[in-house]
């Protein structure tokens, strides 16, 4: 049966593991619940148990479901593929955007952002192993991009994010984490910035990712179980 609240407890130890191999403080990781495709009984019982941050990848289902289960206290990200047609939902409903690869969304994004609401704030997603199915801004493009957003008034620019190409080896998930870390230090010091977020490590590279400097792992089946569309 599926246990949301021990799988929660089960991967929040192995965050909190890899925290302390990688000598790194306990609470340097948030954890993102990726809710994708599950109903909103399955958001309700890891909110009981706890658990403030869920990631969405589909507009209207996400909409839907944080309609039904109100705001308060949770923070709703937004990590899916976004179309130009469903910006303003995305900038009315959510507090973070992880997948922004693109100046044209990311000034509707601004644009649409409401005037009581303080700015989105914005990941932008790096294409790091350069696939070419995968949505995601080249590395050698980054700094353009990254230039370009920092300008805008209603978002804030908080970190990268990516989603390398999967293996099984932890030396080659680490190298590909890397460069996302060393994107992120390099686009700070060149613009004189402070982006603190690295959204990166899912249900099966997390260990690599944190200690690469994940400050944000998405997991989705580990928490809520195996997905099917
Ligand atoms: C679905 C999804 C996840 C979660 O993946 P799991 O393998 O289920 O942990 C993380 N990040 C993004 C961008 C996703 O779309």
């Amino acid at each position: 049966m599926l246990d949301i609240v021990g799988n929660l407890e089960s991967v929040k130890k192995r965050i909190q593991l890899a925290q302390a191999q990688s000598g790194r403080s306990t609470d340097s990781v948030i954890l993102l619940a990726v809710s994708k495709t599950k109903p909103a009984e399955d958001i309700i019982r890891a909110i009981e148990a706890g658990q403030r941050c869920f990631g969405e990848s589909y507009v209207q289902e996400a909409v839907d479901k944080i309609r039904q289960i109100g705001r308060g206290d949770i923070e709703w990200h937004f990590i899916g593929p976004i179309q130009s047609n469903k910006s303003r939902l995305i900038a009315e409903n959510f507090n973070w955007v992880h997948s922004v690869d693109r100046l044209k969304i990311a000034q509707r994004l601004s644009d649409q952002r409401l005037e009581d609401q303080p700015p989105l704030n914005i990941c932008l997603q790096v294409n790091v192993s350069d696939e070419e199915s995968k949505s995601g801004i080249s590395l050698d493009e980054l700094p353009a991009l990254a230039e370009a957003v920092i300008k805008l008034p209603r978002i804030k620019l908080r970190g990268l994010m990516a989603i390398p190409a999967k293996s099984s080896y932890q030396d080659e998930q680490r190298s590909e984490f890397r460069k996302l870390s060393e994107s992120l230090t390099q686009i700070n010091h060149q613009f004189s910035i402070e982006m603190d977020t690295l959204s990166m490590g899912m249900s099966n590279d997390l260990d690599a990712a944190i200690a690469e400097g994940a400050t944000i792992v998405r997991i989705g089946s580990d928490i809520f179980g195996s997905r099917n569309y």
